[in-house]
């Protein structure tokens, strides 16, 4: 496969840089047209605002063998139902300054309020090993 370099000169066949994307994998920037998708399953993903996209990443690739490698990766990933769910429920926290009752983010959030729970105590349980690593920069003294 040819590498394709953006034009220097800015010449015929100059493409603006906004119209290329890296490739997941090797970091090659790629022109969007010619760049490979694919759709992969991560828990830690939550779409911007349309909950059917959810745990579900979009990876690019400049050739099918990177695609085939970032693929497989995300294969070999485990589905962390939990860390689903607590996504969902940040993403819908996010547009609340004030504290909203569990059955009501779990209703926002399309989720159970047991499910929402569980991602909350994951969520929890994340900030408190992250806390015991790198000590709590709001303790005082
Ligand atoms: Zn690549």
């Amino acid at each position: 496969m040819d590498h394709y370099e953006p034009p220097a000169d800015g010449g015929p066949g100059a493409h603006d840089a906004a119209e290329y994307d890296l490739c997941d994998h090797c970091g090659q920037a790629v022109l969007g047209v010619e760049l490979l998708g694919a759709l992969v399953p991560d828990s830690s993903a939550v779409h911007a605002f349309d909950p059917r996209l959810d745990g579900r990443r979009v990876v690019t690739a400049c050739s099918p063998e990177h695609l085939g490698a970032l693929v497989e990766d995300y294969r070999d990933r485990p589905f962390v139902h939990e860390e689903q769910w607590a996504a969902k429920v940040c993403r819908t926290l996010a547009d609340y300054d004030e504290p909203v009752p569990l059955s009501l983010v779990a209703e926002l959030s399309g989720i159970s309020e047991h499910q929402a729970q569980r991602g909350v105590d994951w969520h929890n349980a994340r900030a408190r090993e992250w806390r015991a690593r790198y000590g709590d920069p709001d303790a005082q003294g």
